[in-house]
């Protein structure tokens, strides 16, 4: 059964973490009542020999509420916008998480997501770390662990894993061109990382074989009620330009997720066709 993310639950978790963001603002609602304008008609006007006092203050004015835009255009249009819409179930308008992260859409120069701690020495984008630790706890709760192996990584760290990666190559033989491709279909070029902009997690096993562990199954399970999806599935080298990768999940809100889990695709083909 879909879970519904409970916002109490996501903000005792962020303060457990250290975390002082709150996922969702709190609406004050407004209360119309009997102005001082309103006040100042039922009682005497005043005398013309008084000193005018300050003018009355403006009544309080009620925000407009913006009306929906009409959804036109061709149906790929229309599917644009309503994904440049998609508010989650749980409230939280995850938008800003759609994004493709790879060698052709690297991330904007000097990015740096705000960070929250997920695990020790790991970190991930703020807005999303509840969800995660949100997800640890209940595999907790059933007997299963995700060890965070990596998070966010910042752009140096991420340039030397890809160095030693590529040197490895270059020293085995490959030309410089070929060491390239090899390195960046497991390790992404610095700046074209899901975990550079924060949003993914490796859990467990840097390995193929973490698909055989009940970890692995639990996640396929039940990850995408956190919002995270398998990102590299097998066989889609072709399409993602990484390769098989069980152990990387990453966020993309809970509607969202459930949506590319429920499509059977890749999030680059979900997102060719229902995003971009
Ligand atoms: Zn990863």
């Amino acid at each position: 059964m879909r879970k519904i993310i409970n916002i109490a639950l996501i903000t005792a978790i962020m303060l457990t973490a250290g975390c002082n963001q709150t996922p969702q603002e709190t609406l004050t609602p407004i209360t119309l009542g009997v102005t001082t304008a309103d006040n100042a008609q039922l009682t005497e006007p005043p005398s013309v020999t008084e000193t005018p006092t300050k003018p009355p203050t403006e009544p309080p004015t009620e925000p407009t509420p913006e009306p929906p835009t009409e959804i036109t255009g061709t149906p790929l249009q229309q599917a644009r916008a309503l994904a440049a819409r998609d508010t989650d179930s749980d409230g939280v308008d995850n938008s800003w998480a759609l994004w493709l992260v790879n060698r052709r859409n690297p991330l904007p120069e000097g990015y740096v997501p705000e960070l929250s701690p997920i695990a020790p020495s790991y970190d991930l984008d703020s807005r999303i770390a509840p969800y995660a630790l949100l997800m640890m706890e209940a595999a907790r709760n059933d007997g299963i662990t995700l060890a965070v192996i990596w998070a966010y990584r910042d752009l140096p760290l991420q340039e030397s894993n890809f160095r030693r990666q590529y040197n490895e190559y270059v020293n085995a033989g490959y030309t410089r061109e070929r060491a390239f491709d090899l390195t960046a279909y497991g390790i992404s070029i610095p700046g074209a990382s899901e975990h550079n902009a924060g949003l993914a997690i490796d859990f467990n096993h840097i390995d193929e074989s973490f698909d055989q562990h009940a970890a692995f199954r639990w996640l396929q399970d039940n990850a995408h009620e956190y919002g995270f999806i398998m990102r590299y599935p097998k066989d889609t080298i072709f399409i993602t330009g990484i390769i098989y990768e069980p152990w990387h999940w990453r966020y993309l809100g809970v509607d969202m997720a459930t949506r590319v889990k429920d499509s059977g695709l890749t999030f680059n083909e979900f997102y060719a066709i229902h995003i971009k």
